[in-house]
C-alpha cells in the first residue's frame, strides 16, 4: 500500500471537528439576521484583546486593512517613509502603500529571518536629517521616516526589544505586523500585537487563527488608535451618516466574528500542538543539520513561536521540494521573489545585492507540512524523505 499524502496544510479536520458549533453558529446569525456588527464582534473584540494582552482590539475585514488602517491611525500618509522588510508577504508593503506612504526596506538577520536591529540601527545611522521635521530622511524616496513595521514571520516574533529601543532614539511609531503569529511571546507572557503602537492580524483561513473567509483586526493599547479604527473602518463615521474623514469599508463581518469566538478557544491548543511538531522536527532533522545539508529554524531564548510555518533551508531546494513531492511531501516557499525583486516594484530600483542576507535566504528557504494534528508518524516520512531528497539533490 502506498502511504497517504502528506499534505503541507490540513484544514479539513479542525472544520469537521468543529462543524456543529460552526453551523450552529451560521443558523443563529441567519435567524436573527445579524450579518455586520452586533454583538458577535463585539464579543471577539473583547476576547481577542484579552488573549493579546491589550486593552483594544478592532475587528477588520482583511490584516491588510489592519496593516494599512494601524499605520493611518499612528498618523502615517502621504509624504511619509515606512520602514520594513523584503523578506515577507506582499501585504505588508500594500499597507504601506495603500495608507499613502512609502516604503523603505532592510535586511533580516539570518538566523531568525526577521528584520535585523543590526541592519535597522546601520541603515537610520546612515540617514540624513530632514531639517524641517528633525526626522531620518528615506534613502530610497528622501521622504521623512515616521513608522517601522516589523514582520513576526513564521510566527516568531521579531526582536521587538531592540527594534523599540532603536525606534525610541528616532521618535518612530512601530507597528507589528503580526498577522502570522496570533499568540506568539516574547519573554513568555508578552504577546504579539501588544508591544508596539498597534498589531496587525490576518484571520486568513490558512493563519494560526482563521475565519471561515476574509478577516482581520488590529489590536492596540492606545485609545485614540481604537477609536480611529472604529471611525475608518465603517466609512469614516462615528455616527450614522455623519462622516468626519473619509473612510473606508474594512468591517469584520458578524459571522466571521462567530465563528472566530469558536476557534479562538482552541488557538491555544492548536499553537501547542505546532510548537510539538516543531520540537519533533528539530529533533528528528538535528543529524541532517548537524552534517551541513539543513539549517533548522533558530528561536532565540526569549521567544515562544508558535510555527505558523517550519521553515528550513537547504541548498538546491528546488530539487529538494521536487523530491519531497514525488514521496507525497507538500512543501512551499515563503516567500521565493522578496519584495525589492518583484515585478511591481521594479522601480525601485533596488540593485540586485541591495539585501544580501534577504536574497540568500529567500533563494533556500522550504516549509515544511505544519498544521496542529500533524503526527509523530507524518513527521518521521518527512525526516526520511528530505534526508533522501538532499542526497538526490547533492549528486
Ligand atoms: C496573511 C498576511 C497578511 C495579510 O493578510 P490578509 O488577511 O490576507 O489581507 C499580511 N502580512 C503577512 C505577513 C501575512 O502573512
Amino acid at each position: 500500500m502506498v502511504d497517504a499524502p502528506i499534505p503541507f496544510l490540513d484544514l479539513i479536520t479542525p472544520h469537521r471537528e468543529l462543524e456543529e458549533e460552526l453551523v450552529a453558529a451560521s443558523r443563529q446569525a441567519i435567524r436573527v439576521a445579524a450579518f455586520i456588527g452586533g454583538p458577535e464582534v463585539e464579543g471577539f473584540e473583547r476576547e481577542f484583546a484579552e488573549y493579546c494582552g491589550t486593552k483594544f482590539c478592532v475587528g477588520l475585514a482583511s490584516g491588510t486593512d489592519a496593516v494599512r488602517f494601524a499605520l493611518m491611525a499612528s498618523g502615517v500618509g502621504p509624504g511619509d517613509a515606512v520602514i520594513t522588510v523584503a523578506h515577507t508577504f506582499i501585504a505588508t508593503v500594500e499597507g504601506i502603500s495603500q495608507a499613502g506612504a512609502e516604503t523603505e526596506l532592510v535586511d533580516i538577520d539570518e538566523r531568525t529571518c526577521n528584520m535585523s536591529p543590526q541592519a535597522l540601527a546601520a541603515y537610520l545611522k546612515e540617514c540624513r536629517t530632514d531639517q524641517a521635521t528633525g526626522r531620518p530622511l528615506g534613502q530610497r524616496t528622501g521622504k521623512p521616516i515616521r513608522a517601522i513595521v516589523p514582520v513576526h514571520l513564521y510566527g516568531q516574533a521579531a526582536d521587538m526589544d531592540a527594534i523599540l529601543e532603536i525606534a525610541g532614539r528616532y521618535h518612530l511609531v512601530v507597528v507589528e505586523d503580526a498577522c502570522q503569529a496570533h499568540g506568539a511571546t516574547i519573554g513568555g507572557t508578552r504577546r504579539a500585537g501588544s508591544l508596539g503602537k498597534a498589531g496587525a492580524f490576518s484571520f486568513y483561513p490558512g493563519k494560526n487563527l482563521g475565519a471561515c473567509g476574509e478577516a482581520g483586526a488590529v489590536t492596540t493599547n492606545d485609545p485614540d488608535v481604537a477609536k480611529y479604527i472604529r471611525m475608518v473602518r465603517d466609512h469614516g463615521q462615528s455616527q450614522k451618516y455623519h462622516h468626519q474623514i473619509e473612510g473606508y469599508n474594512g468591517r469584520l463581518d458578524a459571522l466571521q466574528a462567530a465563528f472566530l469566538r469558536i476557534k479562538l478557544r482552541h488557538l491555544g491548543d492548536w499553537n501547542r500542538q505546532r510548537q510539538v511538531a516543531a520540537a519533533r522536527y528539530s529533533e528528528l532533522l538535528a543529524p541532517l543539520a548537524a552534517a551541513g545539508a539543513i539549517v533548522l529554524p533558530y528561536e532565540p531564548s526569549w521567544s515562544g513561536a508558535v510555527y505558523h510555518l517550519y521553515v528550513i533551508r537547504t541548498q538546491d531546494r528546488e530539487a529538494v521540494a521536487k523530491a519531497l513531492n514525488a514521496r507525497g511531501v507538500h512543501t512551499g516557499f515563503h516567500y521565493p521573489v522578496p519584495l525589492h525583486q518583484q515585478e511591481c516594484y521594479r522601480s525601485w530600483g533596488y540593485a540586485k545585492g541591495s539585501l544580501p542576507v534577504t536574497e540568500l535566504v529567500a533563494s533556500q528557504i522550504l516549509s515544511l507540512p505544519m498544521f496542529p494534528g500533524l503526527n509523530e508518524q507524518q513527521q518521521e516520512r518527512v525526516g526520511a524523505a528530505i534526508e533522501a531528497a538532499v542526497h538526490i539533490a547533492a549528486q
